[in-house]
């Protein structure tokens, strides 16, 4: 009886030592993955852009220092972001991402929608028409259509339908121009 518990509990040592020497080496391989993709240059896995409206024409710049007369408002601003108007009025995620936020109410604005990217990059669309094609929480594709252009932004009303465009990077507003290849420019 006892010789055959000792064989029994041989066993039993056999076959979990066994195990953890395959979860150390599981371990160990999951390590130098998760240390390789660490170590990867950031261009080798970069985000990618397609532009947010078709034939997307600037109509209004991106300038974080000089000022620029703001007709609808009457006052001198700065404009963080671009003025888009395209051959029609479909608007586009500029890459995938999640839908973080849908404003409706935002009557400065327009209606606006933030979708958050890899890389610490965020997209905000303003001046967009009320009905949209996704919702808050969707993941979104790559040039995928999420709504419309439109006048809704009063602040910007004198320049009619057109989309306005702010890209963040690391919670920095960033000009736009650095990643699109717009029409006109
Ligand atoms: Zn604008």
């Amino acid at each position: 009886m006892e010789i055959k518990n000792e064989n029994k509990f041989k066993g039993l040592f056999k076959k979990f030592g066994a195990l953890s020497l395959a979860c150390v080496f599981a371990l160990a391989i999951a390590l130098t993955i998760a240390f390789s993709i660490k170590n990867q240059p950031v261009s080798g896995n970069a985000i990618s852009f397609s532009s947010p409206m078709n034939n997307a024409v600037v109509v209004k710049d991106y300038s974080e220092d000089k000022l620029q007369h703001n007709e609808s408002m009457k006052f001198y601003a700065i404009h963080l972001a671009v003025d888009l108007v395209g051959e029609d009025d479909k608007v586009f995620a500029v890459s995938d991402g999640i839908v973080k936020e849908i404003d409706k109410d935002n009557d400065l604005e327009g209606t606006k929608m933030i979708i958050e990217h890899a890389d610490g990059f965020v997209s905000v669309y303003c001046s967009l028409d009320n009905n949209l094609l996704v919702s808050e929480g969707e993941q979104v594709k790559k040039g995928q259509e999420i709504g419309k252009a439109s006048d809704s932004s009063i602040m910007e009303k004198h320049s009619g339908g057109h989309l306005h465009l702010e890209l963040f990077k690391d919670g920095i507003e960033v000009d736009p121009n650095l990643y699109f290849d717009f029409q006109n420019k």
